[in-house]
């Protein structure tokens, strides 16, 4: 396949205990173009492949040069539960902050989302995914990110929110741009989603615990697919043990640079 091409996946919401407890699927759709599409071996030899620490997603210059992201959020109500609308405006300002101030340490000028869309139903997205079965879902094109909020699921939605808002700094810092070489698959999509997922951690790692201390049970507890939509979400998104391998790795490290999966070895991003 070659010449431009959409690109373009929502995947459903987690079954069984995480969505009775926390629907915590996570959704991304990218519009990108002029994608080549060399053979894999090929790749490898030149170093360009998703997975070389010698790729261009790999070596980008936001990993070499910013720091600890200030994670902190001071603004969030004291019970998250109690007004989730309320709660998640509070965070997205202060992820605005995070990234406005790590971003500027690599020259790279944080721009906010166009929106942040809180919705009570996907139709009421912004790009045109009404019929999946999201948690969130980040539009690039109109930079829109979306979070479907669920009154007293604060905690997952706040990993949404951060996690969309992840999307926003890859599309904007250029981190996962195509460089003309990398296959664009199902491999790509779990480096985009796992890296989402860490770099989320690390700028939830300080503002509550427990939204982090509750997206991992919910990752580890993920078990082998156990229908087709459970495992289309574990082609694109990545296994729970990879998802909380990264949210492990955000939290601990800190920085964007704790969150490289595009140089990773194809074990850690399956
Ligand atoms: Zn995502």
């Amino acid at each position: 396949m070659s010449g431009p091409r959409d690109w373009s996946v929502a995947e459903p919401r987690r079954r069984g205990i995480a969505r009775r407890i926390l629907p915590a699927a996570l959704a991304f759709v990218v519009v990108l173009g002029g994608v080549a599409y060399l053979r894999g071996d090929l790749q490898e030899l030149i170093g360009t492949a998703p997975g070389s620490p010698r790729s261009a997603p790999a070596t980008h210059h936001v990993y070499r040069e910013t720091g600890p992201v200030d994670a902190r959020c001071d603004t969030l109500p004291a019970d998250p539960d109690a007004d989730v609308r309320k709660t998640l405006n509070a965070l997205s300002r202060c992820l605005d902050r995070m990234w406005t101030a790590t971003l500027a340490e690599a020259d790279v000028d944080y721009e906010r989302p166009d929106e942040v869309r809180l919705v009570a139903a996907p139709g009421e997205a912004a790009c045109g995914v009404d019929d999946y079965d999201w948690a969130g879902v980040y539009c690039p094109d109109r930079r829109v990110v979306n979070v479907l909020v669920e009154e007293e699921q604060a905690l997952s939605t706040m990993f949404t929110l951060a996690h969309e808002y992840a999307h926003h700094v890859q599309e904007i810092s250029g981190i996962a741009d195509q460089q003309g070489a990398e296959v664009f698959d199902e491999a790509w999509s779990r480096r985009l989603e796992l890296q989402a997922d860490c770099l989320a951690a690390v700028t939830l790692r300080g503002v509550d615990s427990r939204v982090l201390e509750n997206q991992l049970l919910l990752a580890e507890g993920e078990t082998d697919a156990a229908d087709d939509q459970a495992e289309s979400y574990r082609r694109s998104h990545g296994s729970g043990a990879s998802s909380a391998a990264w949210i492990a790795r955000g939290k601990r490290g800190g920085k964007v640079a704790s969150c490289n999966t595009w140089g990773a070895p194809a074990d850690e991003v399956s």
